[in-house]
């Protein structure tokens, strides 16, 4: 018989994740959210400790503008189908609420929106999309918004449009946290200046170690850190070196006439394009330069260095990345993660906030601020 163990140390570190693409492939495969090949399941999030996640509803911007929100529901009703599990997952609103599913032994979900663009230009959707759970919007994804520039698109309103003004003060007004990941250096400031609550940056890396353009400037690191905020670390090896990065934009290249010849005839079926360039990222990924948990712990490390050890958290993007770290492969993987950062010095209560509670005063904050705004 097993000898009965005692309580496991690892269960008092919260482990609570900003961001995974999770939804998206749950609605596109036949995958079951208790056991699948995705990085993200109930199985692995069990042996992971994971015991919290944000949910992102990802659409890609092909989809906009006419098919954005359609798609947005879609995804959402793949969480209402698949991830809530009656007593092994289940949706949370609320720090309270978290709590509650967490101390149930269950895994709770949170659920924000990845790309301003779902709400199709209508601030009024924000608050339809509370009342559906939602709690945070990540303001755009690769593309520009009519209202605010992504940081892989070229500038076009540099800054925010009064269209923009009005959705942030919005989501601060309605407790929706204000995602920068993705959004230009120049909107970012401008959310900054447009808002006073406490912004996010979900699954983010910093620039310093890595230039490109989805990782943040200091600059930023040390704004988002000083409105109250957090910044998550992201696992996508593009994201951690640059060397990686190249490769894959040299592959893509070399993809395009080919690309360009499939996507003929379906340039109004943003499903198979997206499916398609998806397809494509994960050709892209195949030979690139193994990356490591700690060269991922060196951005921990820097931005805690400069926004301090109470800015800085997890952002996987686990189900959004084509690849990972060799030795981060899944969410199962956390324990590797909790050792690597005792391996760097951080005491055990830096390694709490790191792995989950700087991210749940986060959202204490953005949803007290609620009416208040
Ligand atoms: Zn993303």
């Amino acid at each position: 018989m097993k000898k009965k163990a005692g309580p496991d140390p690892s269960r008092d570190i919260l482990i609570f994740d900003a961001h995974c693409d999770t939804a998206s492939v749950l609605l596109d495969l036949p995958w079951s959210f208790r056991r699948s090949p995705a990085h993200l399941d109930l199985s692995k999030a069990r042996k992971g400790g994971l015991q919290a996640q944000v949910f992102a509803i990802w659409v890609d911007p092909l989809f906009a503008p006419h098919r954005a929100l359609h798609r947005g529901l879609r995804v959402l009703q793949a969480m209402e189908q698949k991830v809530f599990v009656p007593k092994l997952a289940m949706k949370v609103t609320t720090v309270a609420e978290m709590d509650a599913a967490v101390a149930d032994g269950r895994l709770a979900a949170w659920l924000f929106l990845e790309g301003g663009h779902i709400i199709e230009n209508s601030p009024e959707l924000l608050a339809v999309f509370h009342s559906l759970g939602v709690r945070g919007m990540t303001l755009t994804h690769g593309r520009n918004t009519d209202w605010a520039d992504s940081s892989t698109d070229t500038p076009r309103v540099r800054g925010l449009t009064a269209l923009g003004r009005r959705i942030v003060s919005q989501m601060e007004q309605t407790g929706m946290a204000i995602d920068l990941s993705h959004v230009s250096d120049a909107s970012a400031r401008a959310v900054l200046r447009a808002v006073s609550a406490p912004v996010m940056a979900s699954h983010s890396n910093a620039r310093k170690l890595c230039a490109v353009p989805r990782n943040l400037t200091d600059d930023l690191i040390r704004a988002i850190a000083a409105s109250g905020g957090f910044i998550g670390a992201n696992f996508h090896p593009a994201f951690i070196q640059r060397r990686v990065y190249e490769q894959i934009e040299a592959n893509f290249a070399g993809y395009a006439r080919e690309m360009k010849e499939r996507a003929k005839g379906h340039r109004d079926d943003p499903d198979f394009l997206s499916r398609m360039e998806w397809e494509y990222f994960q050709r892209a990924v195949k030979g690139n330069a193994a990356v490591t948990l700690s060269e991922m712990l060196d951005h921990i490390v820097h931005i805690a260095s400069l926004g301090g050890i109470d800015c800085v958290g997890l952002g996987s993007d686990f189900d959004g990345i084509a690849s990972t770290p060799v030795d981060l492969k899944n969410a199962a993987a956390y324990p590797a993660l909790v050792a690597g950062l005792k391996r760097r010095g951080f005491r055990r209560d830096e390694i709490r906030k790191v792995c989950g509670l700087n991210l749940k005063r986060f959202l204490h904050r953005v949803e007290r601020r609620r009416g208040r705004a």
